[in-house]
């Protein structure tokens, strides 16, 4: 994939960068991109040593989390640092883990990057149903996809994944170095526009709306998979003793699977996207997390992994904490 000139600087810099980490014996592996087979798909890629630095990738479609393979492979590799390139939101996940005890903030050596915002690639393909996509070039604001006899350029905004264009916080929060400037805080009209839509629907379309989301769910748990948050040595889907939940795609067993991993990421999620990402039935399954979100936002007043001197909400208390949904007083 050709890629545009802000990309090709980051990627020249992170090279230089990570060159110089294991020339001067601070990392045994950095964690990247790599290029996979397919236009507009990249896969997590752990350089060795510098001969590894050519492969590394940068460019729109990076949306896998690499804050998920962190803590396994710090695991693997314990003599030196495990160096990392980190966004905005995949450093807060780096905080989430660090706050959960999964690893240690000297174990990672952080390159962080503002984000412009990632693609979402089914965003392209859907604009070009039954047509197989061969090239994909990207220029700062344009990208142009190619296959058998058509070519047509889009507005990168207009293919920006859903939850990059209300992202408020595109900054690392924590890193050791930094990969051009920073960016700021941006300011979001409403990020919970998505979710207020929602909200104002009668119960019922609520519920059919939820229905219609997951009935395209074919419990691959590539969602879960994808999500730094989910890092159970068992999870709930696949314990057979006690079976929490069968293995069919009933609209019964597939809600609660829904359900209770958004309830598991409540006060956890920085809402990365990558769930939604790798989902290959199109799924908002992110929306979920994101009512969550909303509401512990509302509730506390706190976001995932911003502050990492800040207790995850649901993991401590404030004796004014809210508390009308499990207490009812009656009055006398
Ligand atoms: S869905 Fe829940 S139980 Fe399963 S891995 Fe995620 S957090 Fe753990
Ligand atoms: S639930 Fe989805 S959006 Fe939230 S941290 Fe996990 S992968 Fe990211
Ligand atoms: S990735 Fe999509 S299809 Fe697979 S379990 Fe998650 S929501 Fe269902």
């Amino acid at each position: 994939m050709e890629n545009n000139s802000l990309n090709n600087n980051i990627l020249s810099e992170l090279k230089a960068k990570v060159l110089k980490l294991f020339q001067d014996g601070i990392i045994s592996g950095f964690l990247g991109f790599a290029s996979a087979s397919l236009p507009m798909s990249i896969r997590p890629f752990l350089a060795k040593n510098e001969k590894d630095i050519d492969k590394l990738v940068w460019n729109s479609f990076c949306t896998i989390n690499l804050a998920n393979y962190l803590p396994e492979i710090i695991k693997q590799n314990k003599d030196k640092k495990i160096g990392a390139i980190a966004t905005g939101c995949w450093s807060r996940n780096i905080v989430v883990q660090i706050q959960e005890g999964q690893l240690k903030r000297d174990d990672v050596y952080i390159l962080g990057v503002s984000s412009r915002g990632m693609i979402n690639s089914k965003n392209i393909s859907d604009r070009f149903p039954g047509k197989e996509i061969l090239h994909v070039k990207e220029e700062d604001h344009i990208v142009t996809i190619e296959g058998r006899g058509f070519s047509e350029q889009i507005k990168r905004w207009d293919v920006t994944r859903d939850n990059c264009k209300t992202c408020a916080h595109p900054d690392p929060v924590i890193y050791d170095d930094l990969i051009g400037n920073l960016a700021g805080k941006r300011s979001i009209n409403n990020k919970y526009s998505q979710i207020d839509v929602i909200e104002e629907m009668e119960p019922d379309k609520k519920w059919e709306w939820f229905l219609k989301e997951i009935d395209k769910c074919i419990r691959c748990y590539a969602c879960r998979n994808a999500c730094p948050l989910c890092y159970c040595n068992t999870c709930f889907v696949d314990d057979s003793k006690p079976q929490w939940l069968g293995k069919s795609i009933k609209h019964t067993e597939t809600a609660i699977f829904h359900i209770l991993r958004a309830y598991h990421c409540a006060g956890r999620c920085t809402d990365c996207g990558a769930c939604e990402s790798v989902c290959p039935m199109g799924i908002k399954m992110r929306l979920f997390t994101k009512k969550l979100e909303k509401d512990v936002f509302n509730l506390f007043g706190v976001e995932a992994g911003l502050d990492i001197n800040e207790p995850l909400p649901l993991t401590t208390y404030k004796i004014d904490d809210p508390e009308d949904f499990i207490l009812k007083l009656e009055k006398e």
